[in-house]
């Protein structure tokens, strides 16, 4: 139990996925995209991949470091996510 919880730790912790609601402390239930929703009070959160796509789509010229700063998502990982998740610039 204990190298599961850590491989999953690792995974939560790779796109800093919201596990708990910063409003009330609920659960975050993934809605996709990146995007997260609080059983409780409906508090929307993103994922690092989600903050990402959220910018790119509503800043079709961004760079990758605008978005670095914008999202304080570091570059490396707005790479990965581009190269991996194929989000589209346009
Ligand atoms: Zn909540």
């Amino acid at each position: 139990m204990g190298k599961f919880e850590n491989t999953m730790n690792m995974l939560l912790d790779t796109y800093h996925k919201p596990t708990t609601c910063e409003k009330c402390g609920g659960r975050m239930i993934f809605h996709g995209c990146g995007e997260y929703v609080c059983e409780n009070c409906k508090n929307v959160e993103y994922d690092d991949y989600g903050k990402v796509r959220n910018y790119i789509e509503t800043h079709g010229n961004a760079t990758i470091t605008d978005t670095a700063e914008a999202t304080g998502v570091k570059t490396e990982v707005i790479k990965d996510l581009i190269k991996n998740m194929r989000i589209s610039k346009g």
